[in-house]
């Protein structure tokens, strides 16, 4: 059974209408589940919404295998807002190496600088002062302010969404302004006020666990039994997405110059993909390119005789959101260089303290290391 005003969009006194029922017990059958199957996570541990905003920011489109590394490197690097707001860009970058989506950090750095200027170094934890900073959502504000503070806001990420859309077959794209909103209502509807930063944890906790987006292992949750998905079987169609657009293909070769035990790079300082990051000389080709007429481009732009390639690597192909990267790397080796208009040179040891997006940095630790 399908309840049609889910379909037509937010329309709040129906839901609460509808939702009484299940709210009555909901939280208590849902805490009972996450004591049960909690994992020990550090942010867990503390009430501090500096360290809470920091594990939020990390997480984000993050696995929490790969994110707590993270955690740990920035929490003991920067035990303040104050030091991480002090902290030169390329340091945070390089701090964040591997973890993709670089805009992630270059925000996060941006709002450690705003809360130094506007909250005197004092990390705020109510929803209201929260949300008024830039760089910080509804998300992350009702995460940092229920789970540091108690304050009872409900907390909406993707396992949050994944749930409810399969306990009420919610047809309405969770990304597109009208689902927002009714996610938003309906999590805030099923919150148990007097105990929001353990019921929050505990929903994000059956999302990633028992809810899980390919195999939901159904028959240990405690809604199977009004579970509207489970019921119809039909867990594999919700959440529903916003039809996407297909990702752009790009075709990018770098040259790593070396001459006299140095090498050529460039910081990025255009607003696209790895902003504020290093990289070396690129040339972006249309299409994908035969390996002759590529290295024709090279030694022509770049001034190098071709005996002086040195390597080609193999075409390596990297998936970003929005972007399909087919990545060339190309190693030369010269005797002779002319200028090269833009960029520096610096001594092979000292790459590592660059912050590279992770496709170059794996080849330096490859190559040079
Ligand atoms: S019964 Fe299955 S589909 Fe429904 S909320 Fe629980 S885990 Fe998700």
């Amino acid at each position: 059974m399908r309840l049609p005003f889910f379909q037509s969009g937010c329309k709040c006194t129906l839901v609460i209408l509808i939702f009484v029922p299940m709210q009555k017990n909901f939280s208590q059958l849902l805490i009972k589940k996450y004591q049960e199957i909690k994992r020990n996570l550090p942010w867990r541990e503390t009430s501090d919404p500096y360290k809470i905003w920091l594990s939020e920011v990390i997480l984000q489109q993050t696995r929490v295998a790969q994110g707590l590394p993270y955690y740990y490197d920035f929490i003991n690097r920067f035990e303040t807002v104050t030091q991480l707001a002090e902290a030169p860009e390329d340091e945070v970058l390089r701090l964040w190496q591997g973890l993709g989506y670089y805009s992630r950090a270059r925000n996060m750095h941006a709002t450690a600088k705003e809360v130094v200027q506007k909250c005197e170094g004092v990390f705020p934890s109510t929803y209201e002062k929260l949300i008024s900073l830039k760089g910080i959502g509804d998300y992350t504000a009702s995460a940092i302010a229920s789970f540091s503070m108690g304050e009872p806001v409900a907390v909406v990420d993707g396992n949050v969404i994944r749930v409810l859309s399969r306990l009420y077959e919610i047809n309405q794209p969770a990304d597109s302004s009208a689902g927002k909103k009714m996610f938003k209502s309906l999590a805030e509807e099923l919150l148990d006020t007097r105990n929001s930063g353990l019921h929050n944890q505990a929903m994000m906790e059956l999302g990633a666990l028992i809810c899980k987006p390919k195999n939901p292992v159904c028959e240990e949750c405690p809604f199977s039994h009004s579970c509207m998905a489970f019921s119809n079987n039909s867990q594999t169609l919700f959440p529903v997405k916003k039809v996407k657009k297909p990702l752009k293909d790009r075709f990018l070769v770098f040259t790593v110059i070396e001459h006299n035990q140095k090498i050529w790079v460039q910081k990025r300082d255009n607003t696209e993909i790895w902003k504020g990051l290093y990289q070396f000389p690129l040339i972006e080709f249309s299409e994908h390119t035969e390996e002759a007429e590529l290295l024709k481009k090279i030694t022509d732009t770049y001034g190098i005789r071709s005996a002086d390639i040195h390597a080609v690597e193999p075409e390596i192909k990297h998936i970003l959101s929005h972007q399909r990267l087919f990545v060339r790397i190309v190693h030369v080796k010269a005797d002779v260089l002319q200028q090269l208009k833009g960029f520096t040179t610096v001594e092979i040891s000292e790459l590592s303290n660059l912050a590279f997006p992770i496709i170059l940095a794996k080849y330096i630790q490859r190559k040079f290391y």
